[in-house]
């Protein structure tokens, strides 16, 4: 863009190099680093990215801001900025006034209340305690109320968390789309749960290391480029990136489900192929981002179920698998293809089918919103999770471990995300249903494995734009229409009636 922006991109460009140092930090935390580096590494962070604050909010950095828009309440100071400019400028303001809006001692102590609450998160879960993890959870509940007044709301604190993820998306709207779609997902899994149609999941042991290979192969036929980019494994899969030149994916292997490690991988390529498809010129700059969390999780999402648990994907790919996997022998392609769809309410979010997922969705949102807007205590919560999947699911967890911890996000401090997985799976209804009218003999394209040419749409439709729509702008450019969660009710209903026969 424009040299006038320049002195400000390159101040902006020092803070992200900041951010990809720690985020590297990160990635090694949960891939490599030994378990004893733990208190050193939350330091390192902290320290991080408590420098990156000072210099986002630093003298230096408001007097160069100040030159195009009042650094209180981001209006221009001039009419002549064209639309564009504005539009970038507006992005430069919003990140500048979050990172103003709270005090330096704030930011350090959360990053380092974070750090520890993931290691104490980890223990709780593995020993099945929640108590470990409970006093933890109170500060960052505390913090996090705090962090929204800092922001500020107009009506409700949980939007101001809200915001941070997916922008513009309030609880006031979330009601709407969770309203619209409760009612028909439960009238879906009622039937399903009464059809005659019973699908037997796939069992038995497969090798580790076939899983690896046959993962690697799909995500680099899905376009994720292994020379900017990796996989390793980590207990939890994530997605992180240091730049579009390196990006970094994980997955789990588990001897006995081979499934959970394959949409893994397919998952976190969507998020990956979105990552370096970001313009490298905007690296730095809003720009240089992605859109929303809402927006990202539509990508990976797009790949996992509507491309990777389609019948026309496996068709190509189910006769290499077996190739992997001879003991998969008796599977035609409609055994497969049921076996890997099956619905059942679980405990597990992770792993819940694409019919259940948005349950498991609904209940968190319910109560980060009791824990944010009413008081809910953290003490409470283990109950409350379990009256919840008693509702929803009608299931009651056995354990705290496949319950209430079942989740890394509250310990990270990411109170707000979990609907951005809702919207995720919403937009990339609506996407998915775009790319199919636009790509010409798109199912005869997946079928013969030729997936570049979903890639590029993706590239080209959404990746390149990067933060420079909000994502109902996006949305409406890409697919012409509003946020709607029909696309993705009408997706389910059809796919799933003519599998359960419905
Ligand atoms: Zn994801």
């Amino acid at each position: 863009m424009h040299s006038k922006f320049n002195k400000i991109k390159s101040l902006l460009l020092e803070l992200k190099k900041i951010e990809s140092i720690s985020s590297l930090l990160s990635w090694d935390q949960e891939t490599l680093m030994p378990e004893n580096g733990g208190d050193i590494r939350a330091k390192e962070i902290a320290y991080l990215s408590s420098l990156a604050h000072q210099k986002h909010v630093s003298n230096e950095f408001k007097r160069e801001l100040e030159k195009f828009v009042n650094i209180n309440n981001g209006e221009f100071v001039t009419n002549e900025f064209t639309n564009n400019e504005k539009r970038f400028l507006n992005r430069v303001w919003i990140d500048f006034h979050y990172e103003n809006s709270l005090p330096q001692e704030f930011v350090e102590t959360f990053s380092e209340l974070v750090s520890k609450s993931q290691m104490k998160w980890s223990k709780a879960k593995k020993q099945n305690d929640f108590s470990i993890f409970k006093p933890f959870l109170t500060k960052i509940v505390d913090m996090k109320k705090k962090e929204a007044d800092y922001y500020g709301y107009s009506t409700n604190r949980y939007d101001a968390l809200l915001e941070q993820f997916e922008p513009g998306i309030t609880t006031e709207k979330l009601d709407i789309f969770f309203g619209e779609l409760r009612p028909r997902l439960i009238k879906l899994i009622k039937k399903i749960k009464n059809s005659s149609v019973k699908i037997e999941k796939i069992n038995g042991k497969f090798d580790e290391d076939k899983q690896w290979k046959f993962g690697l192969k799909i995500i680099e036929e899905m376009g994720f480029d292994l020379k900017s980019g990796r996989q390793d494994k980590s207990m939890h899969p994530f997605t992180i990136s240091f730049h579009p030149s390196d990006v970094r994916l994980t997955t789990r292997i588990q001897e006995d489900n081979f499934l959970t490690s394959l949409f893994a991988s397919i998952h976190e390529a969507g998020h990956g192929i979105y990552e370096q498809g970001l313009l490298q010129v905007n690296f730095g700059g809003p720009y240089g981002q992605a859109c929303s969390y809402g927006i990202h999780e539509s990508q990976s999402r797009l790949w996992e179920n509507q491309i990777g648990r389609s019948k026309i994907f496996w068709s190509k790919y189910l006769p290499i698998l077996k190739e992997y996997f001879p003991q998969l022998e008796s599977y035609n392609l409609d055994k497969f293809y049921k076996a890997i769809n099956v619905v059942e309410p679980s405990l597990n979010r992770v792993e819940a089918d694409e019919v259940t997922y948005s349950l498991h969705i609904m209940l968190r949102y319910e109560i980060e919103k009791m824990l944010i807007n009413e008081g809910l205590q953290v003490e409470e919560l283990p109950r409350i999770w379990n009256e919840k999947m008693k509702e929803y699911f009608d299931i009651i967890p056995g354990s705290d471990a496949n319950g209430v911890l079942q989740d890394v996000h509250w310990s990270m401090g990411a109170i707000g995300y979990f609907p951005s997985y809702a919207m995720g799976n919403f937009y990339s209804a609506q996407f998915f249903k775009k790319a199919n009218e636009e790509i010409i003999d798109f199912d005869k394209k997946i079928m013969e494995g030729d997936l570049l040419p979903i890639k590029r749409w993706l590239n080209e439709n959404i990746h390149k734009y990067g933060r420079k729509y909000l994502p109902n702008e996006l949305i409406k450019k890409v697919v012409g229409n509003k946020m709607s969660v029909k696309p993705f009710i009408e997706y389910l209903e059809n796919k799933y009636g003519k599998i359960y026969q419905l």
